[in-house]
Order: C-alpha cells, then sequence, then structure tokens
C-alpha cells in the first residue's frame, strides 16, 4: 500500500455503550476493534524511520514493530513485541492517556488524527485472552534472596514480576484488601474491568509471588523488620493514595464533604454510598472524571464538575471528558469553591467564585486569579474535592527517609535508590500521580537496581534503564 492511500485512511473508532446504558451499570464503556478494524487502523501507520511514538510512550514501545506484525495478521508475534518491554499491555492500552503520550507524538497527528496505538495494543491483549493463548513467561531457577514489595499498583507489580522471572522470592505486601493499588481501587469497573487485573493477580502467582492482602507496612510490620526478616532488598510502591485538601471554611467536619480517592476506594471496594441527587465534584484531572461518573452510576442525577482553568487545560484525557459530557456530567469552568455552606451540620450548597486566567505559573499553565464579587451559590447535597493526592507515610514509621518537598521519596534519579541503601521507590509515590506506563517503567528502573544490589554489582554502570530517561 502506498503512503498516499494510507493516508486516506480515516482513523478507526471503537464501539461504545450508549450513555443512557452506561450510567445505569459499571460495565466496560469502550469496546475493542474487531480484526479488520484493527488491521484498517494499522494500515493507517507510515512505519516512520524516525517513529516519535515511541519518544512519547514512557515504556519506549516498539510501536512501528507491532503495527507491522499485526497488519500482517502475526497477532501473537505482534504481542510479544510488546511484552518484551511491556510488562501489563491489557492495563496500559486501557488506562493511559495515549493523546499525551504516544499518539500525542504520532506524527500523524501533526495534519489530522494519530494512529489508534492505544486501541492496537488492546486489540492484541484481547485477542490473546480470546484465543487462549499462554501470556506467561518462564522463570529462572530460584536464587536464595528474599524481596519485599510494598504496594501491589503498576510499580510494585512490575517490581515482583521482573524479579520473580529473575528467581528472586518475592513477597508484595498490600495494605488494602484488596490486589491491584490504584488500579483497582482508584479506576472504575467501566474503564478497567476487573478480569484484567484479575489477570495481572494469576500472572505474579504462577512465578510463585506470594501476595499478602491486608497488611500494612508500618503499621502491622516495620520496614526494618523485614530487613531483620531477611529480605534482602525492600521497594516501595505505596501510590499518592491521600487526597489533598481545598483548605476552604466548611471542609471539616461537614457531613457531605467527601474526598475524591476515598470516596473512590468506598465505591469499588463495595460499600453501598449515598451522597444524594445533586454533587458537586472538583477537579480537572483523571479523578475528578472518575468521580463525576462513578456518581452518576451510583443514582446521583445532577452531578457538576468545577474547574479553575479552561477545558483545554484540564489534565485528564480527553476521550474521558468526552464520555463525561455525553453523559450529562456539567463542566463549570474558570470556577473555584471558597465557602461550604450548612445547616446543623450537614452541607446544602457551596459558594464560588469565578476566575480569569493570568499571567503563566511554574506549571507553564496560565494562573487562575479570582474575579472579585463574583461569587455565586450551588446548592448540592455532596461536595468531592479530587484536585490532588499526596503519599501517605504509613509505610516508612522508624525509618529515615529523605523526602522531597512535595513530600514524595527523594530518590537517586538514575538509579531509584532511596537515602537507605537497600530501599528503592518508584511510581507515584516518586513521581507524585503519574500514568500507569510511567510506574512501570519506574518499576522496570528499581528491580534492574535491586538486583544490583543483591549481586553487589555497581549501580550505575552500563545500565539498561534509568529513571531520567523518562522524566
Ligand atoms: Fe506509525 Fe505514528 Fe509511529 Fe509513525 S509516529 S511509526 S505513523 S505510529
Amino acid at each position: 500500500m502506498k503512503a498516499k492511500e494510507r493516508m486516506a485512511i480515516p482513523r478507526q473508532r471503537p464501539r461504545e455503550l450508549k450513555p443512557e446504558e452506561r450510567i445505569t451499570n459499571f460495565k466496560e464503556v469502550t469496546f475493542g476493534f474487531d480484526e479488520e478494524t484493527a488491521i484498517l487502523e494499522a494500515n493507517r501507520c507510515l512505519q516512520c524511520k524516525k517513529p516519535t511514538c515511541i519518544q512519547g510512550c514512557p515504556i519506549r514501545n516498539d510501536i512501528p514493530g507491532f503495527i507491522a506484525l499485526l497488519r500482517e495478521k502475526k497477532f501473537e508475534e505482534a504481542y510479544w513485541k510488546v511484552r518484551e518491554t511491556s510488562t501489563m499491555p491489557s492495563v496500559c492500552s486501557r488506562v493511559c492517556p495515549h493523546e499525551f503520550q504516544c499518539e500525542g507524538s504520532c506524527v500523524r497527528g501533526k495534519k489530522g488524527d494519530a494512529v489508534a496505538i492505544g486501541m492496537l495494543e488492546r486489540y492484541l491483549t484481547d485477542w490473546m485472552v480470546a484465543n487462549g493463548r499462554p501470556m506467561a513467561v518462564e522463570c529462572a531457577l530460584p536464587r536464595q534472596e528474599k524481596v519485599a514489595i510494598v504496594g501491589s499498583g503498576p510499580a510494585g507489580m512490575t517490581v515482583a514480576y521482573i524479579l520473580a522471572h529473575e528467581g528472586y522470592s518475592c513477597t508484595i505486601f498490600e495494605s488494602l484488601p484488596v490486589f491491584g493499588g490504584m488500579l483497582s481501587v482508584g479506576i472504575p469497573h467501566y474503564r478497567l474491568p476487573r478480569d484484567i487485573i484479575g489477570a495481572e493477580l494469576h500472572s505474579l502467582k504462577s512465578c510463585g509471588v506470594d501476595i499478602r492482602l491486608g497488611v500494612t507496612v508500618g503499621r502491622d510490620v516495620t520496614l526494618a523488620e523485614l530487613r531483620e526478616q531477611g529480605y534482602a532488598s525492600v521497594f516501595l510502591g505505596v501510590g499518592a493514595h491521600e487526597s489533598r485538601k481545598l483548605g476552604i471554611e466548611g471542609e471539616e467536619g461537614t457531613e457531605g464533604v467527601l474526598h475524591g480517592v476515598d470516596y473512590l476506594r468506598r465505591v469499588l471496594t463495595g460499600e453501598e454510598m449515598n451522597i444524594g441527587s445533586k454533587v458537586v465534584v472538583v477537579g480537572g484531572g483523571n479523578v475528578a472524571i472518575d468521580v463525576a461518573r462513578t456518581a452518576l452510576r451510583t443514582g446521583s442525577k445532577d452531578v457538576f464538575i468545577l474547574y479553575r482553568r479552561t477545558k483545554e487545560e484540564m489534565p485528564a484525557s480527553r476521550a474521558e471528558i468526552h464520555h463525561l459530557e455525553e453523559e450529562g456530567v456539567r463542566v463549570e469552568i474558570l470556577a473555584a469553591p471558597v465557602r461550604i455552606l450548612s445547616e446543623k451540620g450537614r452541607m446544602t450548597a457551596v459558594e464560588c467564585i469565578r476566575m480569569e486566567l493570568g499571567e503563566p505559573d511554574e506549571s507553564g499553565r496560565r494562573r487562575p486569579v479570582a474575579r472579585e464579587g463574583s461569587n455565586f451559590i450551588i446548592e448540592a447535597d455532596s461536595i468531592i474535592p479530587a484536585i490532588s493526592q499526596r503519599v501517605d507515610h504509613t509505610a516508612d514509621q522508624g525509618v529515615e527517609l529523605q523526602q522531597t518537598p512535595w513530600g514524595t521519596y527523594q530518590v537517586d534519579p538514575e538509579t531509584l535508590q532511596t537515602s537507605v541503601d537497600w530501599l528503592f521507590a518508584g511510581g507515584d509515590n516518586v513521581l507524585g500521580p503519574q500514568t500507569v506506563a510511567k510506574a512501570v517503567y519506574q518499576g522496570k528502573v528499581a528491580a534492574e537496581s535491586m538486583q544490583r544490589f543483591m549481586e553487589g554489582r555497581d549501580l550505575r554502570v552500563d545500565r539498561k534503564f534509568t529513571a531520567h530517561m523518562e522524566q
């Protein structure tokens, strides 16, 4: 096929559940491509000599490589091409914001639509499952050393997966009653079905990883005790699960005020919650979008998002914003809450103020500035701030670990070693809230460092992966 013909193929769109149906349940919203659509989409790829898409992928998947195999219908080979670099393509293909990563760097996006790389990756993982192909990799012969991994999110899973395949005896300690960290308690099922996380759990168990749920490191067992128990190296991958507060009047102690990740965790672990009919969600990232769409699915009728900048600056994925609006959530831009009003301890409304954009701040985005005298009231049963998350430091109790000014762990930017030599850290507890692909990449860096540490090798010379490659 000539380049001109490839350029003429429009981007293929996946089928989706209709908005009126999807807000009644937690079924996956987006269907995968069928074979014909996947091959058509794969034919849009120009097989660039300098594939910019790879630079946009935090784990540096060989994107033109797997697309070339896919369009020859070599689906299994194409899947293994992705697995050369990615430990969990079934998760990344569903939840990564591709338009800011690989697809955002695809040359076809300059004058039209980028290649739908995420959907093609998903096609391969779905094909492997549908065709009953084994997705496990053989493990090396067992070694003596034990490794502890604190947290079962994507970074911890990746460390466990790599080191277990190198023959190390790996134990994951997870404080939640469920496996998967933020994947399980932060991403609703309509974006990431639970059987996908279940498959990751199965693959770790099949290579001998011991998974202990409901064990909080720092409270039930300390890091120092793990070391005394003979763990040669420990990985900290506890994520960033603590909601940041708004810091406004009425936020503390008022019934009806919840916080984004706490709310999602409660709903996604099966708690029945009644947050009322009218709900205000504050924030513009994926957590805010997930909270708003989850509130609709649990019976709230009138859901607003308040965001202090404009829609273009919302950090959430464009597909999520599109789905949100299709489902009937109203986005109130250039507005911020200033006070929560209540009667007898129960919230009744939120007082807001209009914002306008001023000079760019340190993030490069224009700083929102309040417009004096523009206050207005939104009556509501609940308010759910979802503005950002920070690290909960329960795990490092009793160990002096250096932190950054943002409360994340201070690590060597090349090796992810912390200020304690046998402790390594990666994922959101180092980067702050970030994408799954970035957490997976840090898991790969940390696993390499931990193996070098346990083998007594230099942590820096001739590395395969370094953390700053990604920064
Ligand atoms: Fe294909 Fe886009 Fe990557 Fe080029 S940049 S190889 S067109 S996916």
